[in-house]
């Protein structure tokens, strides 16, 4: 790819009026057009002579007082000389310094123009570049995490380290059939299968991440049921924090936004179609089973609330019976727990048996046939005294969880082990420490996938006993794949699809 060396400029803050604006200047002459609009406050020109990573303040032109620092190559972002102009952060101030400095010879930047120099200039290899933006995109703690430690070359550190193991073994078998009088591959195939059994471990377990890095960078989706009045609307303002939906005591009469994005602690709920949740013209919608029904296939969870204040009705058994003929985690919070109980755990738990019984397999195995769900019970147990979970056990053809908690939308409570419960689910009772590596970027797990089968074929030449020539084929194959992840033997095509989706100034 070739680097474009003219110099560019942009507003690299947000385009609302804030505290502090800042506006990026990189290339040959970005010193020189920062020199020309820049003075000290006694009036003279400093930024050529200036001190790098230094902050000096000024004025520029009669625009604005501002701060400036250049960042001399090749100790800055982008590799190239840097300048930088921290002015106050009006909309109508950045664009006046911004176009002060086109007017001066500067291009206005491309999105991602800046990190794709920093890339192009090797100040970062690609999976450093679009752990960048996935920093900037982080919609919870667990992904800001993972992508700072992509960002801080965790991943690639990782990926060099298994092309280095592969790279030695393509270096040997090639200088071996060069030198067959020195160098004896005697032995060799099984030294290299199991070199191979344990790089493809490596690789299989990086790709197993991937699923909760899907889930942590974009959330889990979610479904929320229940019949009208239960408190999924409450519950709901609870996690959110805020009243955003109207809760009334008449059944039904709230209504508000589609989908949101609900942050739980560490990780996101896209919960999905809220406006169902408080739907008052169709009485189906509001039972709750039919968007159960719409949702339940594309959701990774279903929240299905039960007011446990009063009996079960016919809504409730429609519900759970469609739930319990879906593999789908289901987690069932016992909301209006604070109320005197009508309706118990055991009950609902009943009904689940019951009813999956009767979705096409045998009742009578209800009792015995019970699948212990992947949770660390007593862990859960301890996080909330007064909440209680009871594993429901999946006759027939239930394969996920169904989780109990008790809630109250009132008393606030229930929360905090929903959280836990989630989290146990998904991230198999916790969610990655920070120091381990998480694929998050699809296009880094294909590239591993690539290389798991290129190993897959080493050892299937190996057991084939091809000769040694072909086992150098499907190594180089793997060290290729593995080698786009950070940006080796990629096209410019890709470069520029992926920073194209950048922010402008970044
Ligand atoms: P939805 O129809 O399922 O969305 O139910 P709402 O959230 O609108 O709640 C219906 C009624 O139940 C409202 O009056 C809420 O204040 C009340 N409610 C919701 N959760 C609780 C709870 O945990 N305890 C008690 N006592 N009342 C609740």
């Amino acid at each position: 790819m070739v680097l474009t060396t003219d110099t560019i400029a942009a507003i690299a803050t947000g385009m609302t009026d804030s505290g502090i604006g800042i506006v990026r200047i990189s290339g040959k002459k970005a010193v020189e057009i920062g020199d020309g609009l820049f003075t000290s406050p006694s009036g003279k020109r400093i930024l050529k002579n200036a001190e790098s990573h230094r902050l000096y303040h000024g004025f520029f032109l009669n625009i604005d007082e501002v701060m400036a620092v250049v960042m001399k190559s090749p100790r800055s972002f982008t590799g190239e000389d840097i300048v930088e102009i921290q002015c106050h952060g009006g909309v109508l101030v950045m664009q006046k310094i911004l176009e002060a400095i086109l007017k001066a010879g500067a291009r206005l930047a491309e999105p991602g123009e800046f990190t794709k120099r920093a890339f192009l200039n090797g100040r970062m290899d690609l999976s450093m570049a679009e752990a960048v933006i996935d920093v900037i995109h982080s919609q919870n703690e667990f992904a800001l995490t993972s992508s700072v430690n992509q960002l801080k070359g965790m991943l690639s550190e990782k990926v060099k380290a298994l092309r280095a193991d592969i790279l030695y073994e393509i270096a040997f078998i090639e200088s071996a059939l060069d030198d067959p009088e020195h160098i004896s591959l005697d032995g060799y195939t099984d030294r290299l299968a199991k070199k191979i059994d344990n790089l493809s471990e490596s690789v299989s377990a990086l790709i197993k991440t991937a699923d909760n890095g899907k889930l942590i960078k974009e959330g889990i989706s979610t479904v929320i049921v229940g019949k009208p009045n239960a408190g999924k609307s409450s519950l709901l303002n609870l996690i959110m924090g805020e009243d955003r939906a109207i809760v009334t005591d008449v059944a039904g009469t709230t209504r508000d936004i589609l989908q949101e994005t609900i942050r739980l602690g560490g990780i996101s709920l896209n919960i999905m179609d809220t406006a169902g949740i408080r739907d008052t013209e169709d009485i189906v919608e509001k039972i709750g089973v039919e968007k159960a029904k719409k949702f339940a296939g594309k959701a990774d969870l279903v929240l299905y609330v039960a007011d446990t204040s009063v009996s079960l009705d016919e809504n409730d058994r429609e519900i759970i019976s469609f739930l319990s003929s879906h593999k789908k985690n289901v987690i069932v919070l016992l909301n209006k727990s604070d109320l005197p109980s009508v309706t118990t755990e055991d009950e609902i738990r009943g009904l689940f048996e019951e009813l999956s019984g009767q979705n096409g397999k045998k009742a009578d195995t209800a009792q015995n046939d019970t699948l212990k769900a992947n949770v660390p019970l007593d862990d859960i147990n301890s996080k909330e005294n007064n909440a209680e979970q009871i594993i429901v056990e999946k006759p027939g053809n239930r394969t996920e969880k169904v989780i109990m908690i008790k809630s109250s939308a009132r008393n606030q409570s229930g929360l905090e082990q929903l959280e836990y419960t989630i989290k146990s689910i998904f991230f198999q009772g916790e969610i990655k420490s920070s120091n381990e590596i998480v694929i998050t970027n699809m296009r880094h797990k294909e590239a591993l996938q690539e290389a798991y089968d290129s190993l897959g074929m080493v050892k299937k030449s190996i057991q084939d006993n091809m000769p040694e020539d072909f086992y150098s084929i499907d190594l180089m194959s793997a060290y290729s794949s593995l080698g786009r992840i950070i940006g080796e033997e990629v096209d410019d095509d890709l470069v520029n699809e992926i920073f194209s989706k950048f922010c402008m100034g970044k």
